[in-house]
């Protein structure tokens, strides 16, 4: 028997994606993220990697002469297509492009003249590729240790989600098979990062609405170089994963040569458990949320691990969850009931109002599933969501909400409309039941997607491609693509890189993030500083000083460390202050002009009033001649002063006495000095009164 709910994808892929580990920890119980070790992610398998997408900094696009990097609000013109399947270079069709021609989506994509040409919309054929980023992926790939090809080899990519009008991306590697330094002392690492490849790619669509069937896109950023930089599944916690995305991003950063800003950089991570499966996780734009990202994805792979040992202790088969092929699923399959007619009428406003439509109404039986559909796959979410997901996500539906099964009995139905489903069915205690309600040809779809994915249950984690969601939960995204979705690109020739373009771009590499720290480390900053401060958006800053601050290079980046987010929050501080302007300051500290514990008052006022002259900011801080007549003056006005703790005991004076002096003196006299005048006029003071 021919099965569509079965399609050849599964079959076909390589066993590549699967966790080396086939032994599941059934038995660790769920965590939230935070709660675990390192240990604790060993023992659960946990591998992760990533894929950073980075937009490179130049003028045109990639592969035609449109600017790179203007994004529009308005366009002149929308074009509309719709999707169709091709065979693939073997003869097969791909899983992913039969899921999206199930979709039947309309793709519109909006243009604007000064953003797009013939090109994007293949109506020309390519341009030669862009020089300037060619010579960006060569540089980062240089930073990043790669091996680099001799030639560029373009490539297609397959790409249905419609994001790409030609359905493939231009794709082509510039280097591979490189490691560096992967070092992260607050988290006990010390080895290498092993980087897989770097490719020079063109930015797809950027997706405005999808509504439906109708998907909507902008032309802006189509066609736009990004790098592509893919590491090997090293990565064996959530905060590791992190890390080395933070790592990828500063050495691409380091160059100055590439995109900032929300969308500019976006990751795709991969992560599987024991017994899972490679799952591709898309477009986080963030390095914050990846950390509970992938733990969360690591337990629903866990639980879903639960699930099909549950489904296989029950003893149910994949001969039981599938429908035959052809016809409307209601029509060939005793599991599945048209109930249009037998909830009329129904008081759920949902079913009700898509019988209003004149919409069908389906309960499905899925035997042996009954009770599963509430076991716990994600913080707030229910093994139920995986199958209303890829209904959404392929059928398609318009209205919300578009489902409901029996493990929530209290919701939607009455008692009496589940006994009618449930007799129909011929549904016994251990099934679930699931309700769909959607016009008739997404109805059949949503039906069929249901049997496909209670059929992945048996299998665990199924293979797709999923989105990451705002609450660190993440959803399914598409099925994941044939291992044959690249071929060669017969419009462009072979690129040759010249060796002398190579050794320009070596001779001008910037300094990589590692090799910065190390040259903080050996000004003697310690380790986790020096970390953190070949980080920050002022380490350049701080180069410029480093040079006057001379031994102080330690007291110049703790001050910077803790004056500048300060000020920042503060709201004083939009833009990094000139070197400049602080030179001064750094000087007199390492000549020893201004005390060290003025520095950061100081600095705090060069940042504050950016127009008053160093030399007068820094007068205020430095020792004067006058400066020991006028303590003795303002001992006398601090100890006169009516809101003077008079009569309180000496050393609640003193405190009181030292706080209101040192502001007007710290810097200018050592703070031992001031005391011990302070407490010689407190005994004179004390003297006469007794005299
Ligand atoms: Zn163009």
């Amino acid at each position: 028997m021919v099965v569509e709910s079965q399609p050849a994808v599964g079959s076909v892929r390589p066993p590549g994606d699967l966790n080396p580990r086939r032994d599941p920890a059934l038995d660790f119980p769920d965590a939230d993220f935070g709660e675990l070790s390192a240990a604790d992610y060993q023992v659960l398998g946990f591998m992760s990697g990533l894929e950073v997408h980075q937009q490179l900094i130049t003028r045109s696009k990639l592969f035609c002469r449109c600017p790179a990097g203007r994004f529009v609000e308005e366009y002149d013109a929308e074009v509309l297509r719709h999707m169709r399947p091709t065979l693939s270079e073997l003869g097969e069709y791909d899983g992913t492009a039969l899921m999206e021609f199930k979709t039947k989506k309309e793709i519109v994509y909006q243009l604007e003249r000064g953003s797009v040409c013939t090109y994007e919309m293949d109506d020309t054929p390519p341009f030669e590729v862009d020089d300037e980023a060619v010579r960006i992926a060569i540089e980062i790939s240089l930073l990043l240790n790669l091996n680099l090809v001799a030639e560029l080899h373009v490539m297609r990519k397959q790409y249905l989600d419609g994001s790409i009008p030609t359905g493939f991306q231009r794709t082509a590697m510039v280097g591979l098979s490189g490691v560096i330094p992967f070092r992260v002392p607050e988290l006990g690492v010390n080895r290498e990062l092993r980087i897989r490849q770097l490719s020079l790619e063109e930015d797809s669509c950027r997706e405005i609405s999808d509504i439906g069937h109708r998907i909507t896109f902008r032309t802006d950023r189509l066609g736009m170089p990004l790098t592509e930089t893919v590491t090997e599944p090293d990565l064996l916690t959530p905060l590791e994963l992190q890390a080395a995305g933070r790592l990828l991003a500063r050495v691409a950063r380091a160059t100055g040569k590439v995109r900032r800003g929300s969308g500019a950089a976006r990751q795709d991570v991969n992560v599987s458990v024991a017994g899972g499966r490679r799952i591709e996780i898309k477009g986080v734009d963030n390095h914050k949320g990846l950390p509970p990202l992938v733990h969360i994805e690591a337990f629903r792979q866990l639980n879903l691990l639960r699930v099909k040992a549950e489904l296989e202790r029950r003893g149910v088969t994949g001969e039981m969850l599938f429908v035959p092929d052809g016809g409307r699923p209601w029509e060939v399959s005793p599991n599945v009931f048209d109930a249009s007619t037998a909830l009329q009428p129904c008081d759920f406003a949902p079913i009700h109002d898509s019988l209003q439509r004149g919409e069908k109404v389906i309960a499905v039986r899925l035997p042996g599933l009954g009770g599963l559909l509430n076991h716990r796959t994600q913080p707030g979410v229910s093994f139920a969501r995986e199958f209303a997901d890829r209904i959404r996500v392929i059928a398609c539906p318009v209205h919300r909400p578009f489902m409901m099964h029996s493990d929530l009995r209290d919701y939607g139905l009455d008692p009496r409309q589940w006994r009618i489903l449930q007799k129909q069915l011929k549904a016994e205690s251990g099934d679930a039941m699931m309700v769909v309600w959607a016009p008739e040809t997404d109805a059949a779809t949503a039906v069929r997607e249901i049997f496909i994915r209670a059929h992945d249950a048996l299998k665990g984690v199924p293979a797709e491609t999923r989105q990451a969601y705002r609450d660190g939960t993440n959803g399914f995204e598409r099925i994941l693509p044939g291992p044959d979705r690249m071929y060669p690109d017969t419009d462009t020739p072979p690129l040759p890189i010249p060796d002398s373009a190579v050794i320009e771009v070596r001779a001008g590499l910037p300094e990589t993030p590692w090799v910065r720290e190390e040259r903080y480390r050996d000004l003697g900053i310690d380790d986790a500083a020096a970390r953190r401060l070949a980080a920050a958006d002022w380490a350049d800053l701080f180069d410029e000083l480093a040079l006057a601050a001379g031994d102080g290079a330690r007291r110049l980046a703790a001050a910077l460390e803790k004056r500048i987010p300060h000020q920042r929050r503060q709201g004083r501080l939009t833009s990094l202050p000139e070197a400049e302007r602080l030179r001064p300051l750094v000087r007199a500290a390492e000549t020893g002009a201004i005390r060290p514990e003025a520095f950061e008052l100081a600095l705090d006022e060069l940042i504050e009033d950016r127009e008053a002259p160093p030399d007068k900011v820094l007068s205020t801080f430095c020792p004067g001649t006058e400066d020991r007549a006028e303590l003795e003056s303002a001992i006398a006005e601090v100890l006169n002063r009516p809101d003077a703790p008079v009569g309180k005991p000496g050393d609640v004076i003193v405190r009181w006495a030292m706080g209101q002096l040192m502001r007007r003196f710290i810097g200018r006299v050592d703070a031992q000095a001031v005391k011990g005048r302070l407490v010689e006029a407190l005994q004179t003071a004390a003297t006469e009164v007794e005299g």
